[in-house]
């Protein structure tokens, strides 16, 4: 059976994440892959810059700390070492698909939410992970 190596895991740091990260850790089969979390954070001037004449650096520093911490206690958690969590500023697609090349992953894993209406045309994270992945994409159905 075909087991993956390198598994690069996207989590949004809500409950969710827990189960994204139990399903990825199976891929690895009975030798264990090399397992990395990524949480990006996106920048406020993303939403806001255009919009609000405001100085967003402080209230972004303050962001950045917390999920960093919560980023590490989630690692802890799941026995990810410190080495293998990625925090990043910028878009999520972006930012997964640059650090699943840099770190040569053989899979991303990410948490998907059944959608319909309105957030269905708006699409996901998971849809822009795939649109344009070098590698394969395992998209964890969560949220039910
Ligand atoms: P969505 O349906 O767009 O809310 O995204 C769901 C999944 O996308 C999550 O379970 C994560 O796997 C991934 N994701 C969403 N936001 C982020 C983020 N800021 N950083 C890393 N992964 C994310």
């Amino acid at each position: 059976m075909y087991t993956y190596n390198n598994i690069l895991i996207a989590v949004d740091l809500s409950d969710d994440s827990t189960t994204v990260v139990q399903r990825a850790m199976a891929l690895g089969g009975e030798n264990g892959a090399t397992p990395h979390i990524i949480h990006v954070i996106e920048p406020l001037s993303f939403a806001y810059g255009g919009d609000i004449p405001m100085d967003f650096s402080g209230i972004q520093d303050e962001i950045h700390q917390q999920a960093s911490q919560q980023l590490q206690r989630f690692g802890e958690a799941n026995a990810i070492p410190e080495s293998n969590q990625h925090i990043v500023l910028g878009r999520p697609e972006v930012e997964i698909h640059a650090l699943a090349k840099e770190l040569e992953a053989d899979v991303i894993v990410v948490g998907s939410h059944g959608r319909y209406g309105l957030a269905l045309l708006m699409g996901s994270t998971a849809n822009g992970v795939l649109h344009g992945a070098t590698c394969d994409v395992l998209a964890v159905r969560v949220g039910r």
